[in-house]
């Protein structure tokens, strides 16, 4: 039996007679395209939004927004694939007319409009918000390490620096000794020449030379650590995987649809002190008087808490569990019980906690309680406390709104779960599914950048599935 067989390469009628034909009405470049026509280029600060009279014509921002966004959506990030795929790739061909933008014009593109492309992105977010695709509700806030572009190698911290400098002298030492002994007894041995000697020494020099600036600029700076490649970047604990140089990715997602409404890079590796932040940044793109907001334990700040409240913030937070130093659970602080209406606390031992002076720990402020002529006498003391005048209690002057969250989040406790799967889907889909679970650029500013197109690409994506290209294409058309 014959095989199906494909068309004579020479048949000049083998292609359709427009290229657009090859584009269906459901191909989401058609959406790339609708909505890069719908953006105002110079309103959103794109470098050359408006051509010159004269010089070389440069490329249209649009053209070039438009590849990156098909890039972002398919997998193709580098800017030397980007130039390959925009001369070979047929939805390219039809996205871009043809144009064929050199990588250096690619790359320089993202460098060059960092702000313009985080504009990019809340456009996005205002189309959502208008296509009634948030929930405007609830709000569940994450933090994911995605890697630098910096190996762990080329990241120092005074303890390594320490140990290569204690290598390198040894090892100039140990050509020192050569150079005297000049044994030239074992004929079979390679026995260095003394220049070449004096050229190793000099390479470990230099390379001395290099670690000590480095210790000198950390003492300095009051820096813990050093990333050569990328300086920005920070060594992390990543999930099962022990310690990666990386960026800490802050996300905002709605419940609804779960599209992210905001999203910003640092790099400190704790998500502690992002709360506040993250929640009134996704409130004001929501536009709504009051949010609820879900958060894991490592948001537990009562700072950021107090400032949530005050923001019409509804927080749901797992509690921090602080258990101290005391080994013995019976005497733990949360074995005392308060009372409210005398503000004294009462001890295992049925004694009773006055209150003292107030103290202020890195910004909070706590009322400590203590009855030390009780603990003296106290034969629990042994186990309560190492203090030899006796046990203080020390009480968070928020200890009310901390107990307010504590309850509403244990109340519940059906919403509080769902934080995890709503936050996760943008973070499995950006890592697994698009395979960005690290990043290109270096440095804070151009990290953001990418951030931004990776979450972008990720609600492009979601909203496609949900409206569908064409309806998509059709609204924006009307808009
Ligand atoms: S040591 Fe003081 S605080 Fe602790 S149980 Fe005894 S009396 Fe109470």
């Amino acid at each position: 039996m014959a095989y199906i067989k494909g068309e004579d390469r020479m048949q000049i009628t083998l292609f359709p007679e427009a290229v657009d034909d090859y584009i269906s009405t459901d191909n989401p470049v058609r959406v790339i395209e609708a909505f890069v026509n719908s953006l105002y280029m110079k309103d959103l600060g794109f470098q050359k939004a408006e051509p010159k009279n004269t010089g070389r014509p440069p490329y249209d921002p649009r053209d070039l927004l438009k590849l990156y966004l098909y890039g972002y959506l398919n997998r193709v990030r580098s800017s030397r694939r980007l130039e390959t795929e925009a001369g070979r790739n047929l939805e390219l061909l039809w996205l871009l007319r043809k144009l064929k933008p050199d990588f250096k014009t690619i790359a320089d593109f993202r460098k060059d409009n960092p702000k313009a492309l985080k504009g990019v992105f809340k456009q996005f977010t205002l189309l959502c918000k208008d296509w009634d695709l948030y929930g405007k509700e609830v709000i569940a806030i994450d933090g994911s390490k995605f890697r630098a572009s910096n190996s762990k190698r080329n990241n120092y911290n005074q303890k390594k620096l320490q140990r290569h400098l204690k290598y390198i002298d040894e090892k100039i030492n140990g050509y020192f000794n050569e150079l005297d002994s000049n044994d030239q007894d074992e004929a079979d041995i390679h026995i260095p020449s003394a220049e070449e000697i004096q050229r190793r020494i000099e390479e470990l020099e230099s390379r001395k030379g290099k670690y000590t600036a480095m210790k000198q600029h950390m003492e300095q700076t009051g820096a813990t650590e050093v990333s050569t490649t990328d300086p920005d970047a920070r060594l992390m604990a990543v999930n099962n995987n022990g310690v990666e140089v990386s960026y800490n990715v802050q996300t905002a997602v709605d419940q609804k649809h779960k599209l992210v409404v905001d999203s910003e890079v640092i790099n400190n590796p704790a998500d502690q002190g992002q709360l506040s932040n993250m929640a009134k940044q996704a409130k004001e793109v929501l536009e709504v008087d009051q949010i609820k907001v879900l958060a894991d334990k490592g948001y537990y700040s009562t700072n950021d808490l107090i400032e949530c409240e005050k923001n019409h913030i509804e927080t749901y937070v797992a509690k921090q569990r602080f258990t101290g130093n005391i080994a013995n659970t019976d005497f733990q602080a949360d074995k005392f019980q308060y009372d409210q209406e005398q503000d004294v606390y009462l001890c295992p031992a049925k004694e009773i906690l006055y209150p003292g002076r107030i103290r202020e720990v890195n910004g909070v402020k706590y009322r400590t309680y203590k009855n030390y002529r009780a603990c003296k006498g106290c034969p629990l003391k042994d186990q309560c406390t190492k203090a030899q005048k006796g046990r203080t209690i020390s009480r968070n002057l928020a200890q009310p709104l901390l107990d307010e969250i504590d309850r509403r989040t244990k109340e519940n406790r059906k919403l509080y779960v769902q934080r995890q799967m709503i936050v996760e889907h943008p973070y499995g889909t950006v890592k697994r599914g698009l395979g960005y679970s690290y990043f290109l650029t270096r440095g804070l500013v151009s990290v953001n950048t990418e951030n931004k197109l990776h979450m972008l690409a990720y609600n492009m994506r979601r909203v496609i599935n949900i409206l569908g290209v064409e309806e998509i294409v059709k609204r924006l058309a009307s808009a």
